[in-house]
C-alpha cells in the first residue's frame, strides 16, 4: 500500500448534498463543507459547484487550489470511467461524464489533478478501510438507507450492484426502485419497506415486531434472512471476513440473527469465518476514502 502521508487529496461524497473535504493522508483537514440540493441541482452544475467548494475548502487550510494532487467524487450509481452510467436518486446526471467536466473546470487554473469519480459506497468502504486502520485487509460496508449500498475496498472491475442482487424468485417480491423482480432492496429499502406496509412507516414495522406482533415480526426475520442470502452469495464468489453495516436502518440490524441466518446459508469449511459489524460512518469517513481512492489510482 503506498504511504500518501502529507499528500494533499480533495475528497466529495455526493448523496443528498455534497460534501468536501480537504484531506491530508487520510485526515480531513479544517472542515467537512457540505451543500445542499444535489437531487434537483442541473447535471452541468455538479463540476462546476463542488470546484467552488474545493476553492473554499483549500483557502480554508491555506493552500493554494493547483497543490490539490487529485480529486476523488463518490457518486450514487453506476460510475464507469468517470461516468455516471445510471443514478436512481440523482437521474438527471445519468450520462454525466462527470470526472470529464471536474477536469475541464480544474484545467480553467491550470490545474492538472487527476479526477476519480467512483461508487459511493465503495468511497464508504475505502473510508471504513482507512478509520480501521485496515487497508491492507478486503474491506466489504453494506449501507442502508433508502437504498441498499455495498461497497468494497479494494476497487474491482464490475458493476456491483450487489443491492441489486436476487435473493428470492418469488415473483410477487416486485418494490425495487430498480423495477426488478426479487432484489434486495426491494425488501430491505426504506423505500421499498413503505411500498410494501402502505398503512406503517418502516419505524413502526421494525417496533411493532420487537412486541411480538406475527405480521411485521415475519417480515423482520426476511429483512434479516435477506441481507444474509446476500452477504452468503458474496462469500460464495469472492470469500469469507469481515461484513461492515452502516447506514440510518443499520439501527435495524441484529447482529445475532444476521450471524446465525448466514451460518446456516454458509457450510463449506473454507468459506467460514464471516462476521457483521455495525459500525457508524460519517460524511467525513466518506471524504477521506473518496480522497485516498483518487490517491491511490493516480499512482502516487
Ligand atoms: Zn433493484
Amino acid at each position: 500500500m503506498a504511504e500518501n502521508n502529507g499528500s494533499i487529496t480533495i475528497g466529495v461524497m455526493a448523496s443528498d448534498h455534497i460534501a468536501v473535504g480537504l484531506v491530508e493522508g487520510h485526515r480531513v483537514r479544517g472542515k467537512v463543507h457540505i451543500i445542499e440540493g444535489l437531487p434537483s441541482m442541473p447535471a452541468d452544475s455538479i463540476a462546476p459547484v463542488i470546484y467552488d467548494e474545493m476553492v473554499r475548502v483549500s483557502a480554508e487550510a491555506g493552500i493554494d487550489v493547483n497543490a490539490v494532487q487529485a480529486v476523488g467524487v463518490g457518486f450514487p450509481g453506476i460510475v464507469r470511467n468517470g461516468v455516471v452510467q445510471e443514478s436512481p436518486n440523482i437521474q438527471q446526471a445519468k450520462g454525466l461524464d462527470l470526472a470529464e467536466s471536474m477536469s475541464c473546470v480544474l484545467g480553467r487554473v491550470n490545474s492538472k489533478a487527476p479526477v476519480l469519480v467512483l461508487n459511493d459506497a465503495d468511497a464508504m468502504a475505502a473510508g471504513v478501510a482507512a478509520a480501521m486502520g485496515s487497508l491492507e485487509k478486503l474491506t466489504r460496508v453494506w449501507t442502508l438507507g433508502n437504498g441498499i449500498g455495498f461497497g468494497r475496498f479494494p476497487r474491482v472491475q464490475g458493476a456491483w450492484e450487489c443491492g441489486h442482487m436476487v435473493i428470492t424468485i418469488d415473483p410477487k417480491e416486485q418494490f425495487c426502485g430498480c423495477g426488478g423482480a426479487g432484489h434486495l432492496e426491494g425488501i430491505m429499502g426504506y423505500r421499498a419497506m413503505r411500498l410494501r406496509f402502505l398503512d406503517m412507516e418502516p419505524e413502526e414495522v421494525f417496533a411493532g415486531a420487537r412486541l411480538g406482533d406475527p405480521k411485521t415480526s415475519a417480515f423482520v426475520k426476511m429483512w434479516h434472512r435477506a441481507l444474509a442470502a446476500a452477504t452468503a452469495n458474496l462469500i460464495h464468489q469472492d470469500e469469507p471476513g469481515k461484513f461492515y453495516i452502516t447506514g440510518p436502518n443499520s439501527i435495524y440490524v441484529e447482529t445475532a440473527l444476521l450471524n446465525q441466518y448466514l451460518h446456516e446459508m454458509v457450510k463449506m469449511t473454507p468459506l467460514q469465518g464471516s462476521v457483521f459489524e455495525v459500525i457508524p460512518t460519517s460524511d467525513e469517513i466518506a471524504v477521506v476514502g473518496a480522497a485516498i481512492s483518487a490517491h491511490l489510482a493516480a499512482g502516487a
